[in-house]
């Protein structure tokens, strides 16, 4: 019989969202009455705006007429997209970026988690914690986790993000190769100022590490002095890989579009000593393994870039950050300590003294039937915590917290 690879063996069995799914399909059989309110939802609910629809519509039509179907499209992205982006997200904050260091995919998912395959199996990886479990995983499939003992994968090299440090991670504390920084952050909703941020890109160049910087959730960015893109930091693009996504910024969680830059400057070493370009290897991953993201997706992300488009999708955030600050500030009132949903549509609460995160996730299911996702999920140093999101409808994002007032009395 053909051997299977050992690594998937060791990732831990029972995955976060589907634990919650079973205690929720649980507590519903038993309360069939219980109007539960999700706000553990990492997916966004409001439509695609119009300008976005009309982009989109128009593309399928041509893809219908001789004179204007299209087959196979670039491997690394349609010129107009390409060039939407460059101009909409780099040039207009001050970072020029050159047209074939921008690679269009289908996910942020995909890149953050496909980008460890340029890496050696040896590579040292470090990742703040809590953490978007994906940078994890896929480290851990390809062998360079190591094992999964207690809470924690024992080569991995975890900082540490809460309240006592600000959630501002410290800087590894031995050598590393990798370093994956997500912000705005999911879990905890944090951001770091330039300054902050200034540390770990100059970290990186004095111990020849390369950080990969999950933006996923930049046009959520409020705060002046917060980057949008680690490139607005000085040194940056030799240290650096940045990964973005339409899933949150315009509502493409479903219509799948994202994008990955690769400076030419970000330069590792192979086995011979000699410099290579991430550049020139990722463009011949995604030219072997990727054909592209269909035409009319790559319209609609383009239109996104419009004035229309720039208007509506704000629109679209701010009635998330208006979810996000009814939580956090309904909590508070409730003697909650909060951190988040100022720069992100996430809000991190620490729970009540005593209890572990899904012993909260129990509670705020029995008493006030809402459905958040506990801390603990995310890595060792989310126990205490708990994450809400900002996802869900006004309507029920009022209610949730109506009920959460009655917590006390309950
Ligand atoms: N990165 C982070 C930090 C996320 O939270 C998510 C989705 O929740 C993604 C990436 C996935 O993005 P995409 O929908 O583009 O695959």
């Amino acid at each position: 019989m053909f051997h299977v690879n050992d690594h998937f063996q060791k990732l831990p069995g029972s995955y976060l969202f589907a634990e919650i799914a079973r205690r929720v399909k649980v507590y519903q059989q038993e309360h069939p009455e219980a109007d539960i309110i999700r706000l553990g939802i990492g997916d966004v609910t409001k439509p695609l705006v119009p300008a976005v629809i009309e982009a989109m519509h128009k593309a399928v039509d041509e893809m219908g007429q001789q004179e204007t179907f299209r087959g196979y499209g670039p491997d690394f992205g349609y010129d107009f997209l390409v060039n939407a982006i460059r101009e909409g997200d780099y040039t207009s904050r001050g970072v020029e970026l050159a047209f074939d260091e921008v690679f269009i995919s289908d996910g942020a998912k995909s890149d953050v988690g496909n980008i460890q395959e340029l890496f050696s199996e040896d590579a040292v990886i470090a990742v703040t914690d809590p953490v978007y479990p994906v940078y994890v995983d896929s480290n851990a499939m390809a062998g360079r986790a190591g094992e999964y003992v207690g809470d924690r994968w024992n080569k991995l090299v975890y900082l540490p993000c809460n309240a006592e440090n600000d959630f501002v991670p410290p800087v590894p504390d031995r050598p590393v190769d990798v370093i994956y920084l997500c912000y705005p952050n999911n879990p905890t909703g944090t951001v770091l100022t330039k300054e902050q941020l200034k540390v770990y890109v100059d970290w990186a160049k004095e111990n020849g590490a390369i950080i990969i910087y999950d933006a996923a959730y930049r046009a959520f960015i409020n705060t002046p002095n917060v980057p949008l893109s680690i490139y607005e930091v000085e040194g940056a693009k030799e240290v650096a890989i940045e990964c973005n996504s339409f899933s949150k910024t315009a509502g493409f969680t479903g219509t799948r579009c994202a994008y990955t830059v690769v400076p030419h400057e970000v330069c590792g070493l192979d086995s011979k000593g000699n410099k290579i370009e991430l550049n020139a290897m990722w463009k011949r991953r995604m030219a072997t393994k990727f054909n592209g993201v269909s035409y009319p997706i790559q319209r609609a992300a383009a239109a996104v870039y419009t004035e229309e488009g720039q208007k509506q999708i704000k629109e679209v955030i701010d009635a998330y950050m208006a979810n996000a600050k009814i939580i956090r500030e309904s909590l508070a009132e409730q003697g909650f300590t909060v951190f988040g949903g100022v720069d992100a549509p996430y809000i991190w609460l620490k729970v009540p003294e005593g209890m572990t995160s899904w012993e909260f996730f129990d509670l705020l299911l029995d008493k006030c039937h809402i459905v958040g996702t506990p801390g603990s999920g995310f890595g060792p140093s989310g126990e205490g915590y708990f994450r809400l999101t900002a996802f869900n409808t006004l309507e029920k994002t009022r209610q949730a917290m109506e009920r959460v007032s009655k917590l006390k009395e309950a």
